[in-house]
C-alpha cells in the first residue's frame, strides 16, 4: 500500500537504486544487467523461481554478495566492495532471513542489544529499552528473557524482526520469511510485517505468500534465470501476467 510518504515521494526520496548490476559466482552468471528502484515507504515484493537470483540480489544490497558490475545505491550512498562506510550503510539496512538466524546462546533481549550496544556504542539499560520497545511492536515483550529455543518459529522470527527494527534501519530486507514455519505461524509474521508496511517502513520482500504480495505489495518483481523479467502493481501481475514465464510460475505457485 502506498504511504502518504511515498506518494509525495520525489527523485531524491529513493531509497533504493540499482542499476545496470551483474554478478558472477565463478563463471556462473547469477544477476543480469539488475535495474530496480525503490522509493522510501514503498513495498516490493520479489518472487521466481527457485535459483532465479532473488536471494543474490537482496544479499547484494547489504553487501552479504559483491556484485562485479553495475551500481547499488542506498539512501543516495553508493554500496559495494570498495565503499568504505559500509557499517554505516549497512546499519540503515535491516534484514531477516529464512532461518531467524538468532544467536542462541543469548536471551531474546540480548539477541536484540547487542549490535546496540556493541555496534553503536549504546549503554546497556537503553539499549535494553529499545530492544523492549520493539518487542512489544512484535507482540512478545513477556519473552524477553527466554532463549530462542524456548520460542516457537513464529516467535523466533518475529524476534528476528525485533532485533532488526532496534537498528532503526531505513530499509528492510526479508528472505523468505515464513518459508521455514509451519503453517499455523506464517500468519503472526505476515501480520507484523504488514503493519511495518501501513507504517511506511520501506521493504524489500523476497516471498511466496502471494495473499500478502497482493495486499502489502506496490509493486511485484519477478525474476526468472537471473533477469527481472517482469514488474508491475500486484493487481496487473497476479491477473493479467504479461510474460509466459510468469504465467507458468503462477499457475504453479497459486
Ligand atoms: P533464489 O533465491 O531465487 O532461489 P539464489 O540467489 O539463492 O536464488 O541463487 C541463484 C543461483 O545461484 C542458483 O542457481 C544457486 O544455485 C546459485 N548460487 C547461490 N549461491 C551461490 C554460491 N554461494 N556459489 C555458487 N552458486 C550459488
Ligand atoms: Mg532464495
Amino acid at each position: 500500500m502506498t504511504s502518504p510518504q511515498a506518494a509525495g515521494a520525489a527523485q531524491t526520496d529513493i531509497a533504493v537504486e540499482i542499476t545496470g548490476l551483474d554478478k558472477w559466482y565463478g563463471s556462473f552468471h547469477v544477476l543480469k544487467d539488475i535495474g530496480l528502484s525503490v522509493r522510501a515507504g514503498e513495498q516490493v515484493v520479489i518472487c521466481g523461481p527457485s535459483g532465479s537470483g532473488k536471494s543474490t540480489l537482496i544479499r547484494c544490497i547489504n553487501q552479504l554478495e559483491q556484485h562485479e558490475r553495475g551500481r547499488i545505491m542506498v539512501n543516495s550512498r553508493e554500496v559495494g566492495p570498495k565503499v568504505r562506510d559500509m557499517h554505516e550503510i549497512r546499519r540503515d539496512v535491516g534484514m531477516v532471513f529464512q532461518h531467524f538466524n538468532l544467536f542462541p546462546h543469548l536471551t531474546v533481549l540480548r539477541n536484540c542489544t547487542l549490535a546496540l550496544t556493541r555496534a553503536r556504542g549504546m549503554a546497556r539499560r537503553e539499549a535494553e529499552a529499545v530492544a523492549r520497545h520493539y518487542l512489544e511492536r512484535v507482540r512478545i515483550p513477556e519473552k524477553a528473557d527466554k532463549y530462542p529455543s524456548q520460542l516457537s518459529g513464529g516467535q523466533q522470527q518475529r524476534v528476528a524482526i525485533a532485533r532488526a527494527l532496534c537498528m532503526n534501519p531505513k530499509v528492510m530486507l526479508f528472505d523468505e520469511p515464513t518459508s521455514a514455519l509451519d503453517p499455523e505461524m506464517i500468519k503472526e509474521v505476515l501480520e507484523v510485517m504488514t503493519r511495518l508496511a501501513e507504517d511506511g517502513m520501506t521493504m524489500l520482500c523476497v516471498t511466496h505468500e502471494m495473499g500478502f504480495a497482493r495486499k502489502v505489495a506496490d509493486r511485484i518483481v519477478f525474476m526468472d534465470g537471473g533477469c527481472i523479467v517482469e514488474e508491475a502493481p500486484p493487481a496487473t501481475f497476479f491477473d493479467a501476467p504479461k510474460t509466459d514465464r510468469a504465467r507458468l510460475f503462477l499457475s504453479q505457485i497459486l
